[in-house]
């Protein structure tokens, strides 16, 4: 029996919804979804409880779809997590979040209409999109800086823009019209949910226009950018800030199109699968570091020095270049500082495999001294080069950023890569300090408060995204779910 089927967003307005036979169900032995309130299948009016139903598993199932096609088999959540699907969450909200157990989506009337965020392949997508970068990247869920909180955003709309560009009548549809450099319906995303932030929260509301991919916005230190502005500004806010990088990868995808031969929309599904794989290989490879946004690209231009001999270099230097993200992949593993102390053993297992007392030493010099510091054993592969990195990890007070969090804590880490120099241990690329790390924590918890993302008295308010847990004698903010409201909404 077929179902209803609306390819984007219902209010992309491209291309028509359709009449389709669903996707098949997960095969045996692959990661899939646990579906609430099955119902049969039956092309359901939109709108309908049993039209929701199908039109999110068709979207999450693509969604996977398109992930396998640009990283592998789904094989597995988070180890030991199942994930299920709710197409219609409990208290009505203008919302949509991934939290390891779920993805969940909800519905919630006004001003004449009805706002069922799992009716939008895009947000469904983005979900997805929070879920397969936890599953490759486990460490970004506890990250505490800017640029990362940002990045696992924009990796849902990355997620999105691919997931629309599988569909051939919506390929069609951009090269037909000549629309890929101008703004589109695929670029831009989750456009039902900012009408609906416009309708019924706030007109002026940052999130009341859709984030957009094909931007001119400018890199600059989060910091420098307010916590607050108008539809569609660039501030610091993560599904705001992850623009900038939507803006990357979204050129990147032109640039590889623009230099391709075949510029019909075959050509383009091979440019979105080519971007679409050096950005789930960069995601896997990225050390984490203050500046992601330039840690990603730059694991991008190795990914493809692998896969395609360099071919997307130009591609890749420039779409970042033109977001003031500057590339430099040499860079990147060149030595910044030699330490004392003997190189990394080849076989890395523990963190004294990588640096001996005397490069630990040396390092927290380096970097500086900190609360509860300490290293972890790490290895990065990029292509068939394997670097070994520790993991500099130290606690950060945040009574500063707010009365509220009197008495509470995080935990930052970042990473190191460790090379050789001329027979000893060296720091390569980019040198964390102490300094610079507590004020890039203390400026995105600065910036979550602002947003109404902290759940302060763990009242489960499923619109935050962060929590204070109780860890022995320690109050600590931890990260409890990604969640898609931009806050502020009360
Ligand atoms: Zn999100």
């Amino acid at each position: 029996m077929p179902i209803t089927y609306i390819p984007n967003d219902p209010r992309a307005g491209q291309p028509p919804n359709g009449t389709i036979a669903p996707h098949a169900g997960r095969p045996a032995g692959l990661a899939g979804f646990v579906f609430q309130n099955v119902v049969a299948e039956d092309p359901y009016p939109v709108g309908s409880d049993g039209f929701l139903f199908w039109q999110c598993r068709e979207a999450a199932l693509r969604a996977v779809d398109l992930w396998e096609t640009i990283d592998g088999p789904l094989t597995t959540w988070q180890p030991g997590q199942t994930l299920r699907l709710i197409q219609k969450g409990g208290q009505p909200q203008l919302n949509a979040f991934y939290n390891r157990n779920s993805l969940s989506f909800f519905e919630v009337s006004g001003a004449g209409a009805t706002y069922q965020s799992g009716a939008s392949t895009d947000v469904v997508a983005h979900e997805a999109g929070h879920a397969f970068l936890d599953m490759i990247r486990p460490d970004l869920w506890s990250a505490m800086v800017g640029e990362q909180g940002a990045f696992h955003e924009s990796f849902g709309d990355c997620i999105a823009i691919l997931t629309a560009l599988e569909d051939r009548a919506t390929r069609q549809a951009l090269i037909a019209g000549n629309l890929l450099r101008q703004s589109n319906f695929v670029e831009s995303t989750a456009e039902d949910l900012s009408h609906g932030i416009g309708a019924l929260i706030d007109p002026n509301h940052n999130a009341a226009d859709p984030r957009r991919a094909f931007n001119t916005h400018q890199w600059q230190f989060p910091s420098a950018l307010p916590v607050n502005g108008g539809p569609g500004e660039l501030i610091n806010e993560v599904h705001s800030l992850g623009m900038i990088f939507n803006g990357c990868f979204y050129d990147t995808l032109t640039n590889i199109f623009d230099a391709g031969a075949d510029q019909s929309e075959a050509g383009l599904l091979a440019a979105a699968h080519t971007t679409g794989r050096l950005l789930a290989a960069a995601a896997r490879t990225a050390p984490l570091q203050s500046r992601f946004f330039q840690s990603v690209g730059n694991a991008m231009l190795l990914a493809d020095q692998d896969m395609n001999g360099g071919a997307n270099a130009a591609a890749i230097t420039n779409a970042f270049a033109a977001h003031n993200v500057t590339l430099n992949a040499a860079q990147m593993l060149a030595t910044t500082s030699v330490l004392a102390g003997r190189a990394p053993a080849a076989n890395v297992g523990r963190v004294t495999d990588i640096i001996t007392r005397a490069s630990r030493r040396d390092l927290v010099s380096k970097v500086g001294k900190a609360v509860q510091q300490r290293f972890l054993a790490k290895r990065y592969s990029f292509g068939s080069r394997k670097v070994a990195a520790v993991g500099h990890q130290h606690k950060v007070p945040l009574g500063d950023v707010s009365e509220k969090l009197a008495g509470v804590v995080c935990l930052v880490l970042e990473d190191v890569l460790i090379g050789v120099d001329d027979g000893r241990a060296a720091a390569l690329g980019m040198m964390p300090s102490v300094g610079q790390s507590v004020a890039e924590v203390q400026n995105f918890v600065y910036s979550l408060n602002e947003a109404g993302q902290i759940d302060v008295d763990s009242e489960g308010n499923t619109e935050t995204t962060h929590s204070i847990h109780r860890v022995g004698e320690e109050r600590r903010l931890v990260r409890t779910r990604f969640s898609c409201t931009c806050g502020r909404y009360h």
